[in-house]
């Protein structure tokens, strides 16, 4: 398991390249959830995620050992961060993506000189296929959430909040393959172990809720929740233990509750966020976390919607 030196070693490594994100507040959000909430902005990282923390650690220790390339497969968040800091590092990057990956992804892979291979539509057909070209071009496959660089990468978010938010009761995290919140749990409870740290899936994206209750790694099938940077159908080996030891709870949330979410942060904060991260506001909203007039902070995890799709998200928010 990873610890919070690592984490601190991750923070080092790559605060020359990533920003520390600003936490953003609002009243009216507030006073809706019975809670002061703050927002720690990831939707305004570089490359509009979080994602670009855990990737920035894993492809710089890569290069230093020797990769010649890079490759990843996922067409959305994790695929652009892995291009972006590969060109940084100028090293060659070619990312894997599904053949019905739309052309907004492509072009943001492309614009970061990531060279783009088309494979199938599932991550079973695309995980191979990477993990085969690292190996003919003496290169590294980087996993999207399953790996110690990753994790601790993503946990430099959790330092983050504990030097912004002092006074935080508790932290609230969305869930998709596990990397964001193992890295936040180890930041934070092993050094402030009062702090309380929830996860949120979609209902029809449960699979760390089930694996949870199951006591053990669940699949579930494949899901089309508007939070896609949360289809995942399973957690990963590295990163559930580390929930199983320290989780406080995770609950589930609606898609239309996700929506309403959404919409409130955009009409009200004029904030354009993932519905991936919409979801942990939505179980705050929902009141789904036993928490009231507490300090809580929400990992706002990112901001890439392709604004084609913006209509199919909004609902109306003044029935509050
Ligand atoms: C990847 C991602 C998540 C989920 O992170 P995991 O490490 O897979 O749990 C949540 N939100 C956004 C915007 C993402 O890109």
């Amino acid at each position: 398991m990873i610890t919070v030196q690592d984490i601190h070693a991750a923070k080092a490594a790559i605060s020359e390249i990533i920003h520390t994100t600003p936490i953003l507040q609002s009243e009216q959000l507030s006073r809706l959830c019975n809670n002061q909430i703050f927002l720690k902005s990831e939707h305004l990282q570089k490359t509009g995620s979080f994602k670009i923390r855990g990737a920035t650690n894993k492809v710089k220790h890569a290069v230093q050992e020797g990769a010649q390339s890079i490759t990843a497969a996922s067409s959305g968040n994790h695929g652009q961060a892995v291009a972006y800091i590969a060109n940084q590092l100028d090293v060659p990057a070619t990312i894997v993506i599904p053949t019905d990956a739309s052309q907004c992804k492509v072009e943001a892979i492309q614009a970061y000189n990531g060279k783009i291979e088309m494979c199938g539509t599932t991550s079973a057909e695309r995980i191979p296929r990477a993990k085969q070209l690292a190996e003919k071009q003496t290169g590294v496959y980087i996993p999207p959430y399953d790996d110690p660089y990753i994790m601790a990468g993503q946990g430099t978010v959790g330092l983050e909040i504990l030097e912004q938010v002092k006074d935080a009761d508790a932290i609230v995290v969305p869930v998709g393959g596990g990397g964001l919140i193992s890295g936040i749990l180890t930041a934070i409870k092993e050094t402030n172990p009062g702090i309380k740290v929830y996860g949120v899936e979609p209902k029809i994206a449960n699979d760390t809720y089930l694996s949870l209750n199951n006591n053990k790694i669940t699949a579930i099938p494949a899901t089309s929740t508007i939070a896609d940077g949360l289809r995942t159908s399973q957690p990963g080996d590295l990163t559930f233990p580390v929930l199983q030891k320290y989780l406080d709870d995770l609950v589930l949330v609606s898609e239309d509750e996700i929506r309403f979410a959404f919409s409130f942060v955009m009409e009200r904060m004029k904030q354009l966020i993932e519905p991936s991260s919409a979801v942990a506001i939505a179980a705050l909203i929902n009141n789904r976390l036993p928490l009231a007039n507490k300090t809580v902070v929400t990992v706002v995890s990112g901001g890439n919607v392709d604004i084609s799709r913006i209509g199919e998200l909004i609902v109306p928010t003044n029935h509050q």
